[in-house]
């Protein structure tokens, strides 16, 4: 039985620890790549395929060949998560990813793409107490690249626009979560997570053409349309933000995670989650089969 995690990189199944990219890799030297990332629940892999259609998507924007079919990475995928399962605690479960970079030059002009597939165990104990306090977020001033610029629709391993902003937000309080704005002055998303704000009811979310469209956004439609709450995707500024009900953000890690103040405003009521928040996360936790709360809060 392994006792390190293994990864997937160009053509082998290795230990982490022996896994190599090349120096002259544009994904390292330019953040030229793309990546999705999946979670287990239960240990079991949660909506392979719409990760895998959103790889492809951004995959085909930025132009990269992967040099294999999906069919191949889903197949690898799944080889990876099951020779790492041994290493997993019952209770927990792993963030699944595939990257794909446009490689190495290939001497012809082109490149030889580099893929990876790994896991790494999700971060339960550092983020329990948002589960039971709720989460602090706050908006920097450095604003979310626009879509004239690279779309934020792609999920590439450009990160920097987000990381200068959590960069600024930690600085001010460590604990807080970055959620940059649009050129305008809209609510836009973190650094790997959307927002939702709820008003009388009913559920609003930034326009997908200005964020990544989150697997875990999509499904919290899903379970808003079964539990009959109206979703609007549009311009959220900050005065719709300080006045709402209830907050939260979701992301395949957080799923759904009430926030507690924006930019130090206490969010509607106080109450940590909301009662719509809390109804959503119950359906979440039906849909996946676990109890998202309780798997982050078990060890408080
Ligand atoms: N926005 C950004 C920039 C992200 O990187 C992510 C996820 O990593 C999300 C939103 C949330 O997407 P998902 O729900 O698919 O995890």
């Amino acid at each position: 039985m392994n006792q390190e995690r293994v990864a997937y990189v160009n053509g082998r199944i290795v230990p982490e620890s022996e896994a190599r990219v090349s120096i002259h890799d544009r994904g390292f030297v330019q953040g030229d790549a793309v990546f999705d990332t999946t979670r287990t629940f239960g240990h079991k892999i949660f909506r392979l395929d719409e990760h895998l259609d959103r790889l492809f998507d951004s995959l085909r924007y930025t132009r990269i060949d992967p040099g294999m079919s999906r069919d191949r990475l889903a197949e690898l995928t799944m080889q990876v998560l099951e020779a790492n399962l041994s290493l997993l605690d019952k209770e927990d479960d792993y963030w699944v990813t595939q990257r794909v970079t446009r490689g190495t030059p290939d001497g012809d002009g082109g490149f030889d793409p580099t893929v990876i597939v790994d896991c790494q165990p999700l971060p339960f104990v550092e983020r329990s107490r948002f589960f039971r306090d709720g989460l602090p977020i706050r908006t920097p001033s450095v604003r979310r690249t626009p879509p004239e610029s690279v779309s934020p629709r792609a999920k590439t391993h450009n990160y920097l626009n987000l990381v200068m902003g959590e960069l600024e937000v930690k600085a001010a309080d460590p604990r807080a979560l970055s959620m940059l704005l649009d050129l305008d002055g809209n609510l836009c998303e973190g650094m790997g997570s959307n927002i939702f704000i709820v008003r009388d009811g009913e559920l609003a979310t930034p326009r997908d053409r200005f964020v990544l469209a989150g697997i875990s956004r999509s499904v919290t439609f899903e379970l808003a349309e079964s539990l009959n709450l109206p979703v609007r995707q549009m311009d959220i500024d900050l005065f719709d933000a300080y006045a709402a009900d209830e907050v939260f953000v979701t992301s395949t890690s957080w799923c759904i995670c009430p926030v507690s103040t924006i930019n130090g405003s206490s969010v509607g009521s106080g109450r940590i989650p909301g009662p719509v928040t809390k109804r959503l996360q119950e359906a979440y936790s039906d849909l996946v089969g676990i109890d998202i709360i309780r798997q982050y809060t078990r060890r408080l």
